[in-house]
């Protein structure tokens, strides 16, 4: 460990927090947050913020700001400017362009029941066709059957066949809009994330990045899944299960519950400490071994009693 280096001695490490304005920072968000955060800062890296603001129809005014508002009152500081997403779209265009140059993509008009009817895993009946659709497409880029795998640095190793689990997928939507695997792979690189620290929701989507990654000559990042949260019906914490913001005016006390989320063990009195002077004490003792390797963990670990009834956004 390196707690007796100068604090000025920098890495080659970047790590990044990409929310999605869809809502305020929820208890689960705030995991992601925290993990993510300490990983970076314990490895003398920089933690990067980027707000995903790809999906219009299912952003809520303000939430963005709300976020950053959120951050700072627990303490987060990140790193340089704050990347949007929305300012990115001429390089994501120029990506599938790339694709499609290579012909690496093409257009399909399948509907969401033939999809189903193939039981989720696209069977390329568009890749064939000789009359690609002209009006309403979306577009796929093409997997091969081909296994990848990660070496977790949360929940071990993981892999899937990419082709056979889950088929050529999409880059951009039927309404135009890029897909958010494809500007999360665009902006990894772009922004030079050499650790992607995040909830476990996320990891089947990993083998899709990577298999991305490699079309396009990108070198991959190190990956760590944590726990999602959820609540006491099973279902992930998230805007359309309502999940209640949390409340920044006790950022203690979620610094602390987090933490303890978290697997970390903060002495019992730092709840009477500043959030910030947890997190100090955090990055100095943070132990990624020590995060529980589950999919997910219950909400009751973050008490209601750090959530916001007046929250507006
Ligand atoms: N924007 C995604 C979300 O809020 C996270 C993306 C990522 O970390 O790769 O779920």
């Amino acid at each position: 460990m390196s707690n007796s280096s100068p604090a000025s001695q920098t890495s080659n490490y970047i790590g990044r927090f990409a929310p999605s304005p869809t809502g305020a920072l929820h208890a689960g968000s705030l995991l992601a947050a925290v993990a993510s955060y300490l990983d970076a800062k314990s490895n003398q890296g920089k933690w990067l913020l980027r707000m995903e603001d790809l999906d219009p129809p299912r952003e809520i005014a303000g939430a963005a700001n709300q976020i950053l508002q959120q951050l700072n009152s627990l303490g987060l500081e990140w790193d340089g400017e704050v990347l949007y997403q929305s300012t990115r779209l001429d390089a994501y265009e120029l990506i599938l362009q790339q694709l499609s140059n290579k012909d690496l993509c093409y257009r399909c008009d399948c509907t969401r029941p033939q999809i189903r009817a193939m039981g989720n895993v696209y069977n390329g009946a568009c890749r064939q066709r000789s009359n690609a659709p002209e009006n309403e497409y979306a577009i796929r880029v093409k997997t091969a059957d081909v296994d990848i795998g990660i070496d977790d640095l949360v929940q071990g190793h993981y892999q899937q066949n990419i082709g056979k689990d889950i088929g050529d997928f999409v880059i951009r939507r039927k309404d135009r809009l890029f897909a958010y695997q494809l500007a999360v792979v665009v902006d990894d690189d772009y922004q030079k994330v050499t650790h992607i620290i995040r909830g476990f929701d996320l990891i089947d989507s990993t083998p899709r990045q990577i298999s991305l990654q490699r079309l396009l000559g990108f070198s991959t990042p190190n990956y760590g899944h944590i726990p999602v949260i959820i609540n006491d019906q099973g279902q992930k914490l998230s805007k359309q299960h309502f999940a209640p913001a949390i409340d920044s005016n006790n950022a203690s006390q979620l610094i602390f519950l987090a933490l303890q989320a978290l697997g970390q063990s903060p002495p019992a009195n730092s709840q009477q400490e500043s959030a910030q002077d947890q997190l100090s004490w955090a990055i100095q003792h943070w132990d990624i071994q020590a995060v529980p390797k589950l999919a997910n963990i219950p909400d009751t670990t973050i008490q209601d009693s750090t959530i916001s009834d007046t929250t507006q956004i």
